[in-house]
């Protein structure tokens, strides 16, 4: 006879994210009064494109990628959001994802709406002339839903300024004039915005800021530790390093994380990481888990990961006081509520990593206008746009005794609800 785990009668925790996106909603519409016609509205995206991407691959045989673009909604202005190559990518990711970047773009109150694209593809296993085709192949299939008035991709997990760049030119090739705004995250080259590259970790940088002063810290000498370190999670090393002052005492990717109670350098870190392509073995540090990192005992602990990394499993667990999300959804909502409870400072994703998108809009102010900005004006105007963002976020849930992630909701979904009963739709 088998043994039986008892612990498959506990409930599961509901790991969907698109399920967490909308429970998250409900908790804010509950709290906002809003109108249950607005509420069923909100919950759903407004359109999706599902559709398959048959590319040769080196060996000579043709490969069938599944690819989705979803426009969760546009009632602010034209849809909004990056695209992740990654071989777990599921249409309700990409669902949340969307309604993650709806909710981004008005909390940053920029003039747009939330979308979010995605290949089920693994791109650690394709040389680079697949890469090419799969990128291409997806603009291609994606060429008459998208447009600089309708739906702006831009770089996420596993994408970067080189695929923009494919993508800009077969965009460009199809319709037949030049539309650099149609994507962003480009090469500079290309259109592409000065900061873009470290936005996302620079804007986060503004929120930590923003955060200790509310709590009466000092950033300076404050102890941190990252999880994640693709262009996100190692900007902020450097950045917290260097802006704030930060003790970054350990860092992660996926092959495990590093730990040094004095301080993990980042020149050094960049410099072993350019040779050995991985963290792993970095001399001047003790090699922990990924778990271990995130029960550190440190002053702001930052998943720059993927979704789903603090569960009710962990949540206890976490010793940090400040939790600024910089990956998206990476806190589920059991989860959050024991940090709430335990005193946590969260700094929600979709305010805490608004840095990139709001420097994508950046990006397409300039790109409309054909006249470019300085890194530093760039850096001045985010700096703005974050400052402002918090202070609407952290006011909210001082007013309504609220958490910050429920605050971060209120605003956004206050903004889009408005927009959307301004049209008439509602
Ligand atoms: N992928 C980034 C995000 O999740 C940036 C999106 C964009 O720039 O449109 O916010």
């Amino acid at each position: 006879m088998t043994h039986i785990d008892l612990s498959v009668h506990e409930v599961q925790e509901n790991l969907n994210p698109f399920a967490i996106s909308q429970a998250q909603l409900d908790e804010a519409a509950e709290v906002l009064g809003l109108d249950p016609d607005m509420h069923a509205f909100l919950r759903q995206p407004m359109r999706e494109l599902h559709f398959t991407i048959p590319v040769r691959m080196d060996n000579g045989r043709t490969k069938t990628f599944p690819a989705f673009r979803v426009q969760y909604n546009d009632a602010r202005g034209p849809a909004k959001g990056g695209l992740r190559f990654h071989p777990d990518e599921t249409i309700d990711t990409v669902r949340a994802l969307a309604a993650w970047m709806t909710w981004k773009t008005a909390v940053a109150d920029i003039p747009l709406g939330g979308g979010k694209g995605g290949v089920i593809c693994n791109p650690r296993q394709m040389s680079q002339g697949e890469l090419e085709r799969v990128s291409r192949g997806y603009m291609r299939g994606i060429a008459h839903f998208v447009s600089i008035h309708r739906d702006v991709p831009a770089p996420d997990v596993n994408t970067n300024p080189k695929i923009m760049a494919w993508m800009l030119d077969e965009y460009e090739r199809i319709h037949g004039r030049h539309e650099p705004g149609v994507i962003t995250g480009k090469p500079p080259e290309l259109g592409g915005s000065a900061g873009r590259g470290p936005a996302t970790a620079l804007g986060s940088i503004v929120a930590i800021r923003e955060a200790t002063h509310a709590l009466g810290l000092h950033t300076h000498g404050s102890t941190c530790a990252i999880q994640g370190y693709g262009n996100v999670g190692s900007a902020a090393h450097k950045l917290g390093s260097e802006i704030l002052g930060l003790e970054v005492v350990a860092i992660s990717d996926e092959f495990g994380a590093l730990y040094n109670e004095k301080g993990l350098d980042y020149e050094q870190v960049s410099a072993y990481v350019r040779r050995h392509g991985r963290l792993e073995g970095f001399p001047e540090a003790e090699d922990i888990s990924n778990s271990e990192l995130l029960e550190l005992d440190v002053d702001v602990l930052t998943p720059a990961a993927i979704e789903n990394q603090i569960t009710r499993r962990n949540a206890h667990k976490i010793k940090a006081k400040i939790v600024a999300e910089l990956a998206n959804g990476p806190t589920t909502p059991e989860a959050n509520d024991i940090l709430v409870e335990n005193g946590t400072f969260i700094i929600p994703d979709f305010l805490c990593n608004a840095g990139g998108v709001i420097v994508s809009y950046f990006e397409m102010v300039q790109n409309s206008s054909n006249f470019y900005w300085n890194e530093s004006e760039v850096n001045r105007q985010l700096d703005q746009k974050m400052t402002r963002a918090f202070l609407a976020v952290h006011q909210m849930a001082e007013e309504a005794g609220v958490d910050h992630r429920v605050a971060a909701y209120l605003v956004a979904v206050n903004r889009v609800a408005q927009a959307v009963r301004l049209r008439g739709w509602v």
